[in-house]
């Protein structure tokens, strides 16, 4: 079997919380000892919320840094920020020309905006359609992301059928989406599912004050201290299954289900164990910050390697559709 290439972004809208690397950054790191691995800091993606230049940029480097530092490995994985291979916007329209809007209208993350009464820019509503483009530019096979992606790397699917179709081609590689089921959706803090629009997010890397009071402010039920509790249920031991060891989980499980344990005591643990298990991605990233270079040149060798890639792709695409 050829070597498979897999594809995967994250938007720069903020700095990278346990919901972004467990569905996506650590998949995405194991993923580069196994295929050509391309990942893309989505900084067109942020712009449908990002409105503030500085902090995008800002964003931007952090989420570099912050990946560098939790195992990319640029040698063996193409890093890059969007925004240097423009080829993708090119992409993204020719795309538009052949999705039916029925299709964008149907996608969660655009039907959940206009739930809450939010008015949805056309960035916002066309959005897996920038996606598709980033997914077939790379002629991606497998595509690793959370729970709340699949949608949209099925939406890619189709486009990418249409267009063959259309086209009687095999112009783009059909992809599929990669999604651990231990970390399909990361629970926040409020028990809803780890998001910066919901506020309830916890990042790698906050400051051990932070992290701790954040986990101390997980949202539980009532129950007092003597009660059983619901091991299924809890934000606490859903993240706590994460990083704890097989033996520290099933004793919390069983503490959970015999009581005589409260919800503070389950925080505690669940912060020391967090900490402990980010301690040498900190140690990385406190490296990585005394050379600022190091992730300009990372970014510019990736950007030139993703767009080497988008070139040759996009010369196929424009002669099969009748530009060139
Ligand atoms: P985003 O910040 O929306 O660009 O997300 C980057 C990646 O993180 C995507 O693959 C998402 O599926 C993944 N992700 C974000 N939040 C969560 C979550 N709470 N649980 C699992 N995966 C997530």
């Amino acid at each position: 079997m050829p070597t498979p290439r897999i594809l995967s972004g994250i938007k720069p809208t903020g700095k990278p919380h346990l919901g972004n690397f467990f569905g996506m950054m650590q998949p995405a790191i194991a993923w580069q000892e196994r295929g050509e691995a391309f990942y893309f800091i989505a900084d067109y993606h942020a712009l449908t919320t990002v409105h503030d230049p500085a902090a995008l940029r800002e964003y931007t480097r952090g989420v570099a840094l912050d990946f560098l530092a939790c195992g990319l490995d640029p040698a063996r994985a193409v890093l890059w920020r969007q925004s240097d291979v423009p080829e993708v916007t090119e992409l993204t329209w020719l795309l538009s020309c052949v999705t039916p809007m029925p299709m964008l209208e149907n996608c969660h993350a655009y039907k959940d905006h206009v739930a809450r009464e939010k008015v949805p820019s056309h960035g916002l509503f066309a959005y897996p359609v920038l996606m598709a483009a980033d997914i077939l530019l790379f002629d991606s096979n497998i595509v690793p992301v959370g729970r709340d992606q699949k949608q949209h790397v099925e939406v890619t699917r189709d486009i990418a059928s249409a267009f063959n179709r259309l086209y009687k081609s095999d112009l783009f590689v059909i992809p599929e989406s990669s999604i651990l089921p231990t970390v399909a959706t990361i629970p926040g803090l409020d028990g809803q599912k780890m998001s910066k629009s919901y506020g309830n997010t916890i990042e790698l890397f906050d400051e051990e004050k932070t992290m701790r009071k954040k986990i101390m402010s997980i949202i539980t039920d009532s129950t007092p201290v003597e009660g059983p509790k619901d091991p299924a249920t809890s934000s606490i031991l859903g993240l706590y299954r994460l990083v704890a060891e097989e033996s520290a989980i099933l004793q919390m499980e069983e503490e959970f289900r015999i009581g005589g344990v409260g919800y503070g005591d389950f925080k505690k643990r669940l912060f020391g164990t967090l900490w402990e298990y980010f301690a040498p991605q900190r140690a990385r990233r406190a490296e990585l910050e005394r050379d600022p270079g190091h992730i300009d040149r990372v970014l510019a060798d990736g950007a030139h390697r993703a767009r080497a890639v988008a070139e040759k792709t996009m010369a196929r695409v424009r002669a099969a559709v009748g530009l060139k």
